[in-house]
Parts: C-alpha cells; sequence; structure tokens
C-alpha cells in the first residue's frame, strides 16, 4: 500500500525532561519533516523561561487546553524520527516503572543527543590501494620513493588504514593525494565507529569444541533463534558460560542480526572485552563509563544502524537500539548494578527481558548464583533452566569451611589457624586471596575509656577510619575530617581503631609476611584507571603473593593461581533488616569461593564466622548455594515475599525530620483509606524510617506496598502518585515510587 501523505497535526505532544509525569502541548510550526509529524522527532521548545530539547510523544488535532493557549514549537531537530525500538522501551520503561516519560527518554539517549546534536556518525578517511595500486610494477612512482614506500606500506593493509595512522608514520598529506590522483590508492568516508568492518568470515580465533552440558545449551539456544526464548544459564564459575555466550553471539552475527551483551558495573574489565574482541572479526563496540559524549553518540549510531554487530555495554546499554536485533545476553543476572537507585529506578535485566519478548529474540540470563527471581521463574518454567555443573577445569568449586571466630584473637580481621592456612599456601608456591567488605583501615575509631564513636555529624553511621591518608570519613556522604587528638567527650587520648578495614588486613600482612607482595584492591588503591589492572596482570603472572581486597575482587576476575580465599567476615548479611540481605550475601560469597582453585590446583575457602552454627550458613557451607537457594525460596513463599508477591517502596525524604514524618503519616494513611473503599487487594505497610533514617542531613522514611497481582500494584502506585502530585505537603518532600526495589 503506498504511503498516503501524513496531515499535518494541529498539536504536537512532548516529552520534556521534568518530573511531571505528563506531556506538554505545543504548535508544529516550520517545515514539516518529509515523512510527516511523528512520534520520535527531537524538537526545541520554550519552557518556562528556558529552552529545551524535547520528543515528540503525540501528534493530535486537539489538546485540553485552547490552541491559542499554546506555543509554537522552536524549531525541528531531526528529519527522521529516533529508532523506533528505542522509543518503544522508553515508553514502557515510563509507564513501567512510572516515571516522567520526559525525564526517562533524557535519561536514555546520549549527552549529545540531549543537547540537541544530529544523530549522524563521525567519520574519517580511509585509504586504501586500489586495483592498479596492487599490480606488479605500479607505473608513475620511479622519481617518488616515498609515495612508492607510502603504496607498499598501504598494500599490507588490505582492510586499508585512516589518515592518523599514514601520518603517524611520517608520510604526508601531499603524498596521498599524488597516489590518488595517479589511480593507485582511494580514500573512502568511514563511520568512526563500525565502520572498520571487514567482509570475511566472523571469528578470528576458532570457537573451543563444547563439553557434553554445554553443547546441550547451545542446542537448546540455536532452537531459540527466531523466538522470544528467554533462558537461565545456570553454571557455577569457570564452567564456560562465557564460551556459549560467544557461540550464540557467533550463531546471531552470522544471520546478519546483532547481539546485546549486558555485563556489571565491574565486570567490563579489558580482559573480558579483549575476550570478545580475539573471538570475532565484526566490530565489538563497548558502551563505558570512560567513553567521551562524541564516542558514546558514535556507538549509538552504529547501534541504531545496524554497523555494530556486537554492543556490550553496563546497566544503561540496555537503552541502545538495534537495527536488527538477535539476541541479548545479560551476564551475572543476580548483579545488583543492573537495578538504578536513583532517578528513574529501572532493572536492566528485567528490561532485558521484556526487550526480547517484543522483539521475540533469545535471552540469555547467565549466572552461578542466580536471581531467587530468575530462579523462582525457571522453576515455573517460565525460562528454560540450562545447567552447567562441571568446570571446564577438572576441579570441582571448593567448599566453604566455616572457621569459629568467637572468643579467638584477631590480627587484621584474622586468627591464628587462618594466618596459619595462609603461611602454609604460600610456602607451596601459590597465591592467597583475601577477601574484606569494608575498605579503609578500620570501620571506626573508638575511645576506650568511655565508649565514644566516631561518628558522622550528617548520616546515622560510623565514619571510617582511614591511614593513607590520615582521616576519618564517612561512606555515605563522603563527610571528612582530621583525626581528633583527644576524645571529644572525655578529653582521654587512648584513641584506638575498632574492627578492620583493607588497609588494616593489608598492613598485618605486610608485617607477617614481609617477603611476599601484598595488592590491596579497593575503591581507595584504584582510583587511577590503568591501577587495577596494572596489579592483576601482575598476579597472573603467578608469583605467590597475598591479594587484599572488597568486592571489586569477588567478581569477574580470572585469577588462575589463587590457591587459597579467606573470607574476614561473613556475618554481614546474615542478621540485617532487609530480606535479600542473606541472598545477596550468599551469593557474594559464592562469587568470592569460586576465585579460588580456577587452574590446577584445587582450592580452599576459609570462612571466619561468629555465627557458625547459624543454619543458613551451614547449608551455604555444606550443600552450596544452589540448596541455600532453594530454601530460602521456600522461606519467601512462606513469607509472602519477591518473588511470590509484588512490592513497591515511596521513598520519601526531607532536610526536616517533621516534614517527612507528617507526610509519612497522611500518605499511608490516605493510601489506606483508597484501598479499602476501592476494595483492592494491597497492602500498605508503614510509614516506618528507612534503615539509615538520617544520610547527609536528610531524613528518610518509607511506605511499603505489596500485592499479588502486578497490575493490582501499579494501580496503587498511580494512585498515590497522583495522590502525591495534588498533595501541597508532598512539594516539601522528595519522594519517589520504587517499583521492584532490591533494596530496602
Ligand atoms: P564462566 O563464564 O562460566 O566463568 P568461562 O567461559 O570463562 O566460564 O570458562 C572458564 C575457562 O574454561 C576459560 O579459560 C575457558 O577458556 C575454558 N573453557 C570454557 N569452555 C571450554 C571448552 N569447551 N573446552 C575447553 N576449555 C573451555
Ligand atoms: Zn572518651
Ligand atoms: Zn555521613
Amino acid at each position: 500500500m503506498p504511503d498516503s501523505p501524513r496531515p499535518i497535526p494541529r498539536v504536537l505532544g512532548i516529552a520534556i525532561p521534568s518530573p511531571l509525569r505528563r506531556l506538554f502541548d505545543y504548535l508544529p510550526a516550520g517545515p514539516a519533516p518529509s515523512d510527516g509529524w511523528q512520534p520520535g522527532l527531537r524538537v526545541r521548545v520554550p519552557f518556562g523561561r528556558r529552552q529545551v530539547v524535547g520528543v515528540v510523544i503525540e501528534c493530535r488535532d486537539a489538546s485540553e487546553l485552547p490552541l491559542s493557549n499554546l506555543k509554537p514549537i522552536d524549531a525541528r531537530l531531526d528529519d527522521t524520527p529516533l529508532p523506533e525500538d528505542w522509543l518503544w522501551l522508553c515508553r514502557f520503561t515510563a509507564r513501567y516503572y512510572q516515571h516522567g516519560i520526559g525525564d526517562t527518554l533524557h535519561h536514555a539517549m546520549p549527552a549529545l543527543l540531549r543537547q540537541g546534536r544530529a544523530l549522524t556518525a563521525r567519520t574519517r578517511e580511509h585509504w586504501s590501494v586500489t586495483e592498479a595500486g596492487h599490480a606488479d610494477a605500479p607505473s608513475g612512482l620511479e622519481r617518488a620513493p616515498r609515495q612508492a614506500e607510502l603504496l607498499s606500506m598501504l598494500r599490507q593493509h588490505p582492510h586499508g588504514l585512516v589518515t592518523q595512522a599514514v601520518l603517524a608514520q611520517s608520510f604526508t598529506r601531499e603524498q596521498l593525494k599524488a597516489l590518488v590522483s595517479k589511480g593507485l590508492i582511494e580514500c573512502h568516508e568511514q563511520p568512526v565507529t563500525g565502520g572498520e568492518a571487514p567482509k570475511g568470515p566472523s571469528l578470528a580465533e576458532p570457537a573451543l569444541p563444547l563439553n557434553g552440558e554445554q553443547a546441550a545449551a547451545m542446542g537448546a539456544l540455536h532452537e531459540g533463534l527466531d523466538a522470544f526464548h528467554p533462558c537461565l544459564l545456570h553454571g557455577v564459575t569457570g564452567s564456560g558460560k562465557t564460551e556459549v555466550y560467544l557461540q550464540l553471539i557467533e550463531a546471531v552475527v552470522g544471520r546478519q542480526r546483532q547481539a546485546l551483551v549486558l555485563v556489571p558495573e565491574i565486570g567490563l574489565t579489558p580482559q573480558t572485552l579483549e575476550r570478545f574482541r580475539k573471538r570475532f572479526q565484526v566490530p565489538v563496540v563497548a558502551l563505558h563509563s570512560g567513553l567521551t559524549d562524541h564516542e558514546r553518540l558514535d556507538a549509538w549510531e552504529a547501534a541504531a544502524n545496524g554497523r555494530a554487530p556486537i554492543v556490550i555495554g553496563t546497566r544503561s546499554a540496555i537503552f541502545t537500539p538495534l537495527a536488527r536485533p538477535g539476541a541479548i545476553i545479560v551476564d551475572e543476572e543476580h548483579d545488583g548494578s543492573f537495578k538504578q537507585q536513583e532517578g528513574l529506578r529501572y532493572h536492566a535485566r528485567d528490561l532485558a527481558v521484556i526487550r526480547a519478548h517484543r522483539h521475540g529474540i533469545p535471552i540469555v540470563l547467565g549466572s552461578a548464583t542466580p536471581s531467587l527471581e530468575s530462579l523462582h521463574r525457571a522453576r515455573a518454567g517460565d525460562y528454560r533452566h540450562l545447567r552447567l555443573t562441571r568446570r571446564a577445569s577438572r576441579h570441582a568449586p571448593a567448599r566453604l569451611e566455616l572457621v569459629d571466630l568467637r572468643g579467638r584473637p584477631r590480627k587484621g580481621g584474622l586468627i591464628a589457624p587462618v594466618l596459619d592456612a595462609i603461611k602454609t599456601t604460600l610456602n607451596a608456591g601459590h597465591q592467597v586471596l583475601v577477601f574484606i567488605n569494608r575498605r579503609g583501615f578500620a570501620p571506626t575509631l573508638a575511645c576506650h575509656a568511655c565508649g565514644w564513636l566516631a561518628e558522622c555529624t550528617h548520616c546515622d553511621a560510623h565514619m571510617t577510619l582511614h591511614r593513607q591518608p590520615p582521616l576519618l570519613a564517612c561512606h555515605h556522604c563522603d563527610h571528612r575530617r582530621g583525626l581528633p587528638d583527644a576524645c571529644p567527650d572525655c578529653g582521654s587520648a587512648d584513641l584506638r581503631p575498632l574492627g578492620s578495614g583493607t588497609e588494616r588486613t593489608e598492613e598485618t600482612l605486610a608485617e607477617r609476611f614481609p617477603d611476599i607482595p601484598v595488592h590491596r584492591i579497593d575503591r581507595d588503591s584504584t582510583r587511577r584507571r590503568d591501577a587495577l589492572e596494572r596489579t592483576l596482570g601482575e598476579v597472573r603472572r603467578g608469583e605467590p603473593c597475598l591479594l587484599v581486597g572488597t568486592q571489586m575482587l569477588a567478581k569477574g576476575h580470572h585469577l588462575p593461581h589463587v590457591n587459597l580465599v579467606i573470607v574476614v567476615n561473613a556475618d554481614a548479611g546474615l542478621y540485617a533488616s532487609d530480606f535479600r540481605a542473606l541472598e545477596h550475601s550468599a551469593q557474594l560469597l559464592e562469587q568470592v569461593a569460586g576465585r579460588a582453585g580456577r587452574s590446577s590446583h584445587p582450592g580452599r575457602v576459609l570462612v571466619q564466622t561468629l555465627h557458625p552454627d547459624d543454619p543458613n550458613l551451614r547449608l551455604l557451607a555444606a550443600r552450596g548455594y544452589d540448596a541455600l537457594a532453594e530454601q530460602l525460596l521456600e522461606e519467601r513463599r512462606a513469607a509472602s515475599l519477591p518473588p511470590f508477591r509484588f512490592l513497591a517502596l515511596l521513598r520519601l525524604e526531607s532536610p526536616r525530620e517533621s516534614d517527612v514524618n507528617a507526610l509519612g503519616e497522611r500518605v499511608a494513611e490516605a493510601t489506606r483509606e483508597h484501598i479499602e473503599q476501592r476494595g483492592l487487594e494491597v497492602d500498605c505497610l508503614g510509614p516506618v524510617p528507612a534503615p539509615m533514617e538520617r544520610r547527609q542531613n536528610r531524613y528518610h522514611m518509607q511506605v511499603m506496598l505489596g500485592a499479588d497481582k502486578r497490575s493490582r500494584l501499579h494501580e496503587a502506585g498511580a494512585w498515590l502518585i497522583a495522590w502525591l502530585e495534588a498533595e501541597p505537603a508532598a512539594r516539601r518532600v522528595r519522594w519517589s515510587l520504587d517499583i521492584d526495589p532490591q533494596t530496602l
């Protein structure tokens, strides 16, 4: 059917970055786009006293306001709309997370698009040899030796070279132009990103022959390449999940489709990227925080135009448009970094499943320690459950050995038998990893005369003692102050560190093992971008050494020579108020344990605890994460908690305690009344103070909604938001609704 020209609408409903959850109406102006006005076109509009970039969402003939009250747009910025799949995902996200569409779109587009730049790729000149230039003795170079050298250099680069690379070899632009005029080379403009795709086979290095379990998983994936086909790839660390991803991507790329790979924030290491880049000839476009705004736009454009066959990135990469989507992979799907914890509080893994469903493509959620949500869906048959139980190396993952801390003196957090085990391992020529989830020297500073503890003046939290440099720092608000000479309460000079952090453990180990290098890996020691990679590179050489680190060390890194893993304290998640704390803590312990014995030696994992009889910890130690997860799922079912129930958390915060308390009471009361009147099957709990009530001098309260049906929860959430938007007292309080909250 031939397209009939679209009539020019009288009103444009435009999404504008503002907290208000609605569109703003404007009149179209200027020349209409060649395809007519459509959703997805960016415009510049007057908004209050500013000019802002907005996106057309609706083209209508009417407005709730008289047309004479509407302003015309200032300018249209696009001739063709932003990608349709992207716009769809943003609209879904705004609806599902009950967030303003303008703010959602704003969040989901590269900075340069937000500023009104055109969606075009930067290009650069690319020089390659013509057929005439490949002839045995090209003519016209007899008296031009530098040109002859340039030609022979270019002949060694079948895919051509960019200008910069040519000039870097001390050739000149004039020499290039001379060769072009002689017909020996030619110049093409190629996009900076995704322009280098050669035509040959897509594999640069052969795939590994799969073991039986991997082959079974691959077979299952091959069955569903053209359909929505959600799979949980559940395999212990080192069982070859990444190899399965690589081979799935190979199949997808071979069908001229694109693969989108999401990895945790901590997982997009040069090592991971290199593994993808080494395997494929086609470009692997990485989206990470180190990109410039221009590079990000280039990558986005290459993905939207299908020039990027493989896109790999962290959470926000879920909003990358794809011209020819073929598969989505979420590695370490249980990882907390997939959930954005402020503003637009989306979960990239959950959006990935929705997106795969919409595109009708397979999605693989991979993990050694799947989230209870994904396990539940796999058990219910919504996801295909693919298991990899064997490690590619022969050794089974090490079991956790619980070590009783009670009544034993600690040094740098470690007790004597554990220090002995470290010594034995080092003497045998192996490496040791000491995991401690607190950076700094000690969790706080204490007065031994009166019991005073260093507290943050802005938060309900202790200040962490640091030695390098010496200061007290609050890890919640970044407030810092110098070390006091005496106790501010009683004047005693007997101030001592309480407990251990990475710096203290590092110091203890360095004193104890003076001949062995000790590497500390935490946020403080790796502020410089390459510091972590440099240290890990040294560790991978295999000399005996000690690694002391936070969870930066626990995830993703392949450390083949680590043979003993020490967990300094396993107790953090055991008795926390957050019902997910135990799940997260078990995942972390299992991930840390997965670092041990990945190569030729079986490893040991020693877990220090004050609760060696805790049934959950014992189950984890004796039977592993899967067994504990089964039990936690039963407990969640019995207690009616996610994944058996859906939650939304209203977060309220204000510098004035009385304001948030009053609003919390009123909103909870109004919601309960509404629920009762309407007979909605929704619970409303609270208000209760947030776990850390005062943070950065702001008071935090929360109200929880729970329902067995998602639609009911969303209904109640929408009502709640409408109530808050209409409530004058809510203007003095910052509030947000967190759908499917991951932390309380
Ligand atoms: P995971 O992603 O599950 O942690 P990897 O894919 O990183 O596991 O595999 C762990 C190690 O085993 C890697 O060094 C990888 O090269 C190797 N490996 C994976 N699959 C195979 C296979 N089929 N044959 C031989 N080695 C393999
Ligand atoms: Zn004191
Ligand atoms: Zn603080």
